[in-house]
Parts: structure tokens; C-alpha cells; sequence
């Protein structure tokens, strides 16, 4: 067999890698422009946003953004707590309170099928 095989890990880590995840933060959607990662329908202006970022070498962060009602407990594992959230302080302290409780809440309860989407007033 002539297949080269990597072993795992063998990718080349470079520094801006170190943690190897994306970056996350939280915003109040400032156009509605942008649509949903995970629902597909656009994100109205001044709706509660999660945007999934992505560094490549010097460039500015591009980031994928979607409601933050859709976003999956998956995510919420991944980003581990608020604290990695950019942006998290400069929201209304009640929108604040929403993003946390929802941190609080991964692993207990199964979560509504709630789609409303809250403004952040
Ligand atoms: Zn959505």
C-alpha cells in the first residue's frame, strides 16, 4: 500500500492556533442583514446574536453569526462559559442575564422549543 497516512496531530500548529477553537461573541445585531448559521432566515436588526469567528493568520476575525435562541447546547459546551463571550459586557445587563442563564442551564433540563426572538431594547 503506498497510501501516506498522517498520524493525528500532525497538522502544523501555529500560534494563533493555541486553544485551536474559534472566537465567539454576543452582540445585538446592528443591520438585519446577516442571515442565521443555523436557521437560515435572516437576523433582524437589534436581535441577540452569537457570531462564531474565525481567525486566519493576521486577518481580522470573519465571523458567522446566528440567533442566539438557535444556538445549540453543543456550541454552549464549546464556548465553556460567558467570560469567553467578546462583547458580553457591553450588553444590557437583562440581555447579560439571558446569555448566562443560558450557560447555567446546558446539561440540565431538556430546553423549549422556543423560537421567539427577543429584541435587546
Ligand atoms: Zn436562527
Amino acid at each position: 500500500m503506498a497510501t501516506i497516512t498522517l498520524p493525528p496531530g500532525a497538522r502544523t500548529r501555529t500560534q494563533e492556533q493555541r486553544g485551536g477553537e474559534g472566537i465567539f461573541c454576543v452582540e445585538c445585531a446592528r443591520s438585519g442583514r446577516n442571515k442565521c448559521s443555523e436557521c437560515g432566515t435572516t437576523i433582524a436588526n437589534r436581535v441577540l446574536r452569537l457570531g462564531v469567528g474565525y481567525q486566519h493568520g493576521e486577518q481580522v476575525p470573519s465571523y458567522r453569526w446566528q440567533h442566539w435562541t438557535c444556538v445549540k447546547d453543543r456550541t454552549i459546551s464549546q464556548i465553556g462559559s460567558p467570560e469567553k463571550l467578546r462583547g458580553l459586557a457591553a450588553l444590557e445587563k437583562k440581555d447579560q442575564d439571558a446569555v448566562r442563564q443560558r450557560f447555567a442551564g446546558v446539561g440540565k433540563a431538556p430546553r423549549k422549543k422556543v423560537h421567539t426572538l427577543r429584541d435587546c431594547s
